[in-house]
């Protein structure tokens, strides 16, 4: 394994990770493994997927050299950890320190199902997190079995409370409504996020099931969430021009001062404003979620590519982009990997 050191800049140029639509990456997500805990039906299977093997996992080192060089030499900003389950990684809490103290430091945020948060939330946060977002589809322990295939709904809501008591503010909460499922929680799942105090916001399902069993007239659009939603109060859109490249649309529940989150990634997408680029945990470089096509830094790097290669070769990845996800499109082909191989 090359063990070059990733050369640190003061400052990277800005725009380095551009396409040809005029979009530039800045926020990378990086899943650290595609194994899960939980066994969410519009995820994966309830046997699970192949997992990955082992070896082909990037080890810490080679996670912070690629990260480095994200941040220090192609203008990345924000810093996702993901999976599959991030907390499954036992050395999670030093790769977050590791990462945490890059130059410049990028923001650091997690998406986990909040499975074993509870014991280590505060060592997250000491370690250098500084966002938070948790998966919780119901508050309804039968339901969130059926859905999830395991019975951890106490052990979520434990992490929730961690979360914010090691002082990750604002704890994000995503939600995935299924039709005939959980939809009918949206209101009660909007009051308890305005009891908490944590920000809720929910996603529409999205083709990227291992199982390829998505069906667009089975998903819950955005439009429905929105009428579900309404029963707690009339909800106003936030101004537009404060949404930026966030894909969430905010929306102020009447009366409260509330905002709850919808992302329309299927029927309104945002592409347009997309920000992101990927690493998978073995090391694949996906300039979208729905990409067909990945570049091969693990191979690159193991072979002993310099960190200029590196580089270079991650550019071209990004400048590959295409400029929408393509669901409306009649030829539009699900992506070979699922979403918790891809990291979401
Ligand atoms: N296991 C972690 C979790 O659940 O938060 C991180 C990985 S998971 C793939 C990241 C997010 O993707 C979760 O909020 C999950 O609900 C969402 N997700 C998974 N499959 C999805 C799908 N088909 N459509 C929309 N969102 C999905
Ligand atoms: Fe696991 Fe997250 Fe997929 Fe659920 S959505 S099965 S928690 S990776």
């Amino acid at each position: 394994m090359s063990t070059q050191p990733t050369t640190i800049s003061a400052g990277a140029p800005a725009g380095v990770l551009a396409d040809a639509y005029g979009r530039v990456a800045t926020d990378l997500r990086v899943s650290l493994t595609d194994r899960c805990n939980l066994r969410c039906t519009y995820c994966m299977p309830a046997e699970g997927v192949p997992w990955l093997p082992g070896d082909e996992i990037l080890t810490n080192e080679e996670l912070l050299r690629l990260i480095g060089l994200g941040v220090s030499r192609l203008g990345i900003t924000t810093v996702r950890l993901t999976g599959g389950e991030p907390l499954l990684r036992k050395d999670l809490v030093p790769l977050v320190a590791a990462i945490g103290a890059l130059e410049p430091k990028p923001q650091l945020a997690l998406t986990t199902n909040g499975i074993g948060l509870a014991h280590r939330a505060e060592a997250l946060v000491d370690a250098g997190l500084d966002r938070i977002n948790i998966s919780l589809d119901t508050l309804d322990p039968e339901t969130f079995t059926t859905l999830s295939r395991r019975r951890r709904l106490p052990d979520v809501l434990a992490g929730v409370r961690a979360a914010r008591e090691a002082g990750l503010d604002p704890v994000k909460i995503n939600t995935v409504l299924l039709r005939g499922v959980n939809d009918h929680e949206a209101p009660d799942l909007l009051r308890w996020a305005m009891a908490e105090g944590v920000h809720l916001r929910f996603i529409e399902q999205m083709p990227l099931d291992a199982q390829h069993q998505w069906q667009r007239d089975e998903m819950v659009t955005a439009v429905e969430i929105m009428e579900r939603l309404s029963e707690v109060g009339p909800l106003t859109p936030e101004r537009s021009d404060d949404r930026g490249s966030a894909p969430a649309e905010r929306f102020v529940v009447g009366g409260t001062g509330y905002r709850v989150g919808v992302i329309a990634a299927v029927t309104r997408p945002f592409c347009g404003a997309c920000d992101r680029v990927r690493l998978t945990a073995d090391g694949q470089i996906r300039n979208c979620l729905f990409s067909r096509t990945e570049s091969d830094l693990r191979t690159a790097m193991r072979a002993g590519a310099s960190d200029d290669e590196l580089a270079a070769q991650w550019i071209r990845a990004v400048a590959a982009k295409l400029p929408g996800h393509g669901i409306d499109d009649p030829t539009f082909l699900q992506p070979d990997r699922p979403m918790s191989a891809i990291g979401g």
